[in-house]
């Protein structure tokens, strides 16, 4: 994909700092961390997001993520991590190039994640339902 962000910094005609690479995969530190040591982790070949990616990039991809939590307990002494994906832009996903943040995360870094809903065990029930 010639005008895509993530597929030009595979190429190397984006510069970033790389952390990880093999055949499938590519891992870079995320130029707007949300916390120091936050990186991507990104399939070499194209695709939109994690819904159109192949399971094989996918098993690539998520080798790589146990890679990159090593080198981050290794770096940043990280207690813990968010591995996330954004899928769409309802979702908040800018790049259209499928990725994986990984977030190292410390005990009382306070970081703050969504908050839950109250639901019935009826709602859930159906859902579940429906979606099985
Ligand atoms: P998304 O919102 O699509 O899930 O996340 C895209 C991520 O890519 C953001 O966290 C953003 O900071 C990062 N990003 C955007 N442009 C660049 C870039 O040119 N280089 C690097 N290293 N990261 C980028
Ligand atoms: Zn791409």
């Amino acid at each position: 994909m010639s005008d895509c962000l993530f597929c030009k910094i595979v190429s190397g005609e984006i510069p970033s700092h790389k952390v990880y690479e093999d055949d499938h995969v590519v891992s870079f530190l995320d130029i707007h961390p949300v916390k120091i040591g936050h990186t991507l982790v990104i399939p070499k070949k194209h695709s939109v997001n994690l819904v159109e990616s192949s399971v094989e990039d996918l098993t690539h991809v998520m080798t790589a993520v146990k890679e990159v939590m090593k080198g981050l307990i290794r770096t940043v002494d990280a207690e813990g991590f968010n591995v996330t994906s954004n899928i769409g832009q309802s979702a908040g996903q800018a790049v259209f190039h499928t990725h994986f943040h990984v977030i190292p995360r410390h005990n009382g870094d306070g970081l703050a994640m969504w908050a839950h809903k109250e639901v019935t065990q009826e709602e859930l029930a159906v859902l579940a339902q429906r979606m099985r």
